[in-house]
């Protein structure tokens, strides 16, 4: 039977996506290099350990494997990091990616379904943003990402791929039945750091900016549970199998929240006090990133099942209180 390639399949939207993936009855595997996946998350189809940018270790696995499709994750991902160490960025994201293409192409595989981010977009962020909002990436890792649609882009109008970038807004909640779930090492992300000060692993979340133009002052963001999109990758896949037309697709709830409103919600679902503390904006965040994702649910007939933002902190919470293997140095 042929097999879907996963990149990044060890990492935290890949691995949910290679488990319903599994259960959707496709077969899968997962390449991960493990620089910031897990090998315990790759517990779905089989695994290969390795680089995207491994010309040779991807003819064989081409070679060896009926691959009929990619769904491509593997990427570096943190934004701070990508302005300090942008190289990282163009050589993992964008000279990676070019790889892969470079040996799908060789090996006569045309389907692709691409992580991307809304981050790609620029202002004005008072909107809800749909897929032809202005692009204005500003962060390296943003910047790459746009990079690599602009490719698959050209290489769709060369006719030699057909590709789906989906662009998601902010992923968040874990497995329901915490097979998997969060973990990034130094994690940065709002919802695992205030379920960690919860926890007691942390002393205080601290809070990046009370000074906002938005009801509270702090900023916000449209959290989607990383179930959901995990099944639009499959939805994306078969829209592609069944010959549907390319293009980018924005994967949000529409609703936005704020870092306030996240820490309430959490000290309602944990039943705990989480302390807090003010810090100054954190550079390059935007104030409100919100997201039309009505085409994805028209043409993809994407149906988001786990929306609340109760039901994402909860599943998020059933995992990070049995995460073990959390270390608060790194
Ligand atoms: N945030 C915060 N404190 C933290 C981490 C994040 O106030 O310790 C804020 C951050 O400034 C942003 C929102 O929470 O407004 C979501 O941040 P996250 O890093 O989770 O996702 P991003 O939107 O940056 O992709």
């Amino acid at each position: 039977m042929a097999q879907i390639l996963v990149t990044g399949g060890a990492g935290y939207i890949g691995s949910h996506t290679a488990k319903r993936l599994a259960s959707a009855g496709f077969e899968t595997v997962v390449l991960d290099n493990l620089s910031t996946g897990h090998r315990d998350f790759a517990r779905w189809g089989a695994f290969v350990q390795g680089d995207i940018a491994d010309g040779e270790l991807l003819d064989r696995l081409f070679t060896s494997r009926t691959i009929d499709a990619v769904v491509h994750f593997a990427a570096a991902s943190q934004v701070g990091e990508s302005v300090r160490e942008p190289l990282r960025y163009y050589r993992n994201n964008v000279a990676g990616t070019v790889s892969l293409l470079s040996a799908m192409r060789r090996h006569g595989v045309e389907t692709l379904v691409f992580s991307s981010t809304c981050a790609v977009y620029g202002p004005p962020f008072d909107v809800l943003l749909t897929e032809d909002h202005p692009s204005a990436p500003i962060s390296p890792y943003a910047k790459s990402k746009r990079m690599m649609e602009d490719v698959m882009e050209d290489m769709g109008r060369a006719g030699c791929l057909r590709h789906v970038a989906l662009r998601y807004f902010n992923a968040a909640g874990a497995d329901p039945e915490a097979e998997v779930g969060e973990r990034h090492n130094p994690e940065t992300h709002l919802i695992p750091l205030v379920l960690q000060a919860a926890l007691g692993q942390r002393e205080a979340l601290s809070i990046f900016g009370d000074d906002y133009d938005t009801p509270d002052g702090t900023a916000i963001r449209d959290y989607i549970h990383v179930q959901d999109l995990a099944d639009a990758h499959i939805l994306a896949l078969r829209h592609l199998q069944k010959g549907g037309a390319p293009g980018a697709f924005n994967l949000g709830n529409g609703q936005g929240h704020s870092v306030r409103q996240i820490i309430d919600a959490a000290r309602e679902v944990t039943g705990r006090d989480i302390p807090t503390r003010m810090a100054p904006r954190r550079e390059g965040d935007s104030p409100r990133l919100v997201g039309d994702a009505s085409k994805a649910r028209r043409v993809l007939g994407w149906n988001p099942q786990l929306a609340d933002i109760r039901r994402i902190i909860e599943t998020a919470w059933a995992w990070h209180k049995n995460e073990t293997s959390f270390t608060p140095t790194r």
